[in-house]
Formats: C-alpha cells, sequence, structure tokens
C-alpha cells in the first residue's frame, strides 16, 4: 500500500504525540534497564520532528523521511537516534528511488537497522518490534495485539546489544524502551489506517 505525503506527516505526528505523552513511562522504562533518558531523549528528537514539519511543510515522501531523520539524529544521541534515523533515511533513500509500497519501506528499514547495529531478533532491542511489525504489516496482518505481544516478548529476552547488555541476566524481566517507544510508531500507523482496536 501507499501513503500520501498527509497520511504519512500524519502517521509520524501520531507517533511524535505518543511519544511526548509517555515520555515518563519511557523514562522508567529506561531506568530500569539503561541510563534511564530514553523517553526524554525521543521526546526530544520527536518534538524537532514535529518543528521541522511546522517550518518547512515536506511536500514529497521522500521529504517527510528525510526531514524526520535529519531531526531524530541531529538531536537524539545514544544509540535509539542513530537507528531509528537510519530506519528513516532507509526509508527517503528508498521512496526517492521510486518505491513507495509500505510494506517493503517498513522491512527494508529494519534489515538496514540490523546492519546498522549488528543486531537481529532475540537481543532485546528494538529489532524485536520492528522486524515482527514490518512482517506482519507486509503480509496485512498487523494487529494492535501483535504489536503488544512483541513488545512484551522482549521482557523474558536477555539484553545482547547497547548498554543494557552489560546487566546479562539481570536485563531478564524489563521490557526494552526502544521497542515500546517504536510500538507507538506502528500503533500510529494502523491508526492512520483506520484499523478498528
Ligand atoms: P544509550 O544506551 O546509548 O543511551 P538509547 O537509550 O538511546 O542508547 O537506546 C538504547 C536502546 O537502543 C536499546 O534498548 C536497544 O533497543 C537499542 N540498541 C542498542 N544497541 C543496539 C544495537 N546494536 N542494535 C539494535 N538495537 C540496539
Ligand atoms: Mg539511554
Amino acid at each position: 500500500m501507499e501513503l500520501t505525503v498527509e497520511q504519512t506527516i500524519n502517521w509520524i505526528t501520531r507517533w511524535v504525540d505518543y511519544v511526548k505523552q509517555n515520555t515518563d513511562a519511557l523514562n522508567e522504562l529506561d531506568t530500569a534497564i539503561g541510563d534511564g533518558d530514553h523517553g526524554t531523549n525521543l521526546n526530544r528528537g520527536t518534538q524537532a520532528v514535529k518543528e521541522a514539519f511546522a517550518n518547512e511543510k515536506p511536500t514529497t515522501i521522500p521529504m517527510v523521511y528525510r526531514t524526520t531523520a535529519m531531526a531524530l539524529v541531529s538531536t537524539i544521541g545514544g544509540a535509539s537516534g542513530a537507528l531509528i534515523g537510519t530506519a528513516f533515511l532507509t526509508m527517503a533513500r528508498l521512496t526517492k528511488e521510486g518505491e513507495t509500497n509500505l510494506e517493503v519501506l517498513l522491512v527494508e528499514a529494519t534489515e538496514s537497522m540490523k546492519k546498522r547495529g549488528r543486531s537481529d531478533v532475540g537481543m532485546k532491542t528494538l529489532i524485536d518490534l520492528w522486524d515482527p511489525a514490518s512482517k506482519a504489516f507486509a503480509k496485512h496482518e498487523l494487529t494492535y495485539a501483535k504489536i503488544d505481544e512483541a513488545v512484551e516478548k522482549t521482557k523474558e529476552m536477555k539484553a545482547a546489544k547497547g548498554r543494557s547488555s552489560y546487566l546479562r541476566e539481570r536485563s531478564i524481566g524489563h521490557i526494552d524502551p526502544v521497542a515500546k517507544s517504536s510500538s507507538y510508531l506502528f500503533i500510529a500507523l494502523l491508526e492512520e489506517l483506520g484499523q478498528e482496536k
């Protein structure tokens, strides 16, 4: 399926608003297995995205993704900014090359983050959300329940990447904060597409 420019902006803006509403909760999740700043960092980054849209409204889909990526990477330090920035940059590049199919874009964005982070499923990272969510979306089978399930599944995993991996076994029992914040992106997408809860 293809989104219009307007839908793409609305989708990302919904995500921005989710992050804002859940900043404290995301910080709490990151306090358990990281340095406690993920909500604050991502909120700063996503607010910068919203400002960038307001300053100069993107007129093409590649511009929407590129503006998003640049705002995120320039305002978020840490692993998650670079990785999510990579996802949006990949979508910007592919749409510029003429690939408009959102199913393909999300799967390729996930692959680009795996490469960038040298990570894969089961390592308790945002990949554990992006991979199942993008694949289910590609099969037109993504639901709100599946998104929640993917987030919950990170709880039982032992972190193998990033700061939380230093905790080894002690990382078990906590949700990955960036899997959670990425879940809002996919929830926002289903909402923008009018999928019933
Ligand atoms: P930092 O630890 O630098 O403060 P963030 O808080 O921004 O990083 O993000 C940490 C999150 O980034 C982790 O919870 C995990 O989801 C993700 N992450 C870290 N390293 C990797 C990696 N190599 N591959 C995929 N995801 C990663
Ligand atoms: Mg952090």
